[in-house]
């Protein structure tokens, strides 16, 4: 698989969801995952394929014009495996809209994120979600598929919304697209999409 420089592979990108963190948020999902885990609700995105090639820039340009998100999340997929070119597009965005707070699912741990690329991405964000899933532990609690992972608030921006990531139960949004369905949210263990 070879990617330019410039571009993200995106599996799918959601212009407002209020399932991913508090707010209406812009999520995006990339393509390419290294784990395997058991349940995992997105497994068309797990392989190392090219899915969507998106221009970093176009992509910043078209979060940045949605003018009534609060936030980002991203999630997969792995973004670690993207962690350079993320935290280049969350550069450009935070340029001209400062305010958007941002959340990041991975199934790495904290303590494994020790690479240049993935300490420059966890430098532009204000809470990790980490650990893989485990689906005898998704409890519907929480902003996380399973009570194994973990926050890690890497700034306090999302602090005042500690208890609601925390504790809230979880829920999912069904967006028809033109050709198909996304679901966007954590759904119970087990779920069939
Ligand atoms: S880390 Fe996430 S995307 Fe990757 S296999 Fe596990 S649940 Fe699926």
């Amino acid at each position: 698989m070879h990617m330019t420089p410039s571009r993200l592979n995106i599996a799918q990108l959601c212009p407002a969801t209020k399932t991913l963190g508090p707010g209406e948020r812009f999520a995006i999902w990339v393509q390419g995952c290294p784990f395997n885990c058991k349940g995992c609700i997105s497994p068309d995105w797990i392989p190392f394929k090219i899915a969507t090639p998106m221009p970093i820039d176009l992509l910043a340009k078209q979060i940045i014009a949605e003018q009534n998100i609060e936030g980002i999340t991203i999630s997969g997929g792995e973004p670690m495996m993207q962690a350079g070119k993320l935290s280049g597009l969350i550069r450009r965005i935070s340029a001209e809209r400062p305010e958007l707070n941002v959340i990041v699912f991975t199934g790495f741990t904290h303590r494994q994120l020790v690479w240049d690329e993935a300490r420059e991405l966890l430098a532009c964000i204000d809470l990790l979600v980490d650990g893989q899933y485990v689906q005898h532990l998704n409890d519907q609690t929480g902003l996380r598929g399973s009570a194994n992972q973990q926050f890690h608030f890497l700034t306090d921006r999302l602090l005042p919304f500690r208890e609601q990531i925390l504790n809230r139960r979880s829920d999912i949004e069904i967006h028809l697209l033109n050709d198909g369905a996304l679901m966007a949210g954590i759904p119970p263990s087990g779920f069939n999409w």
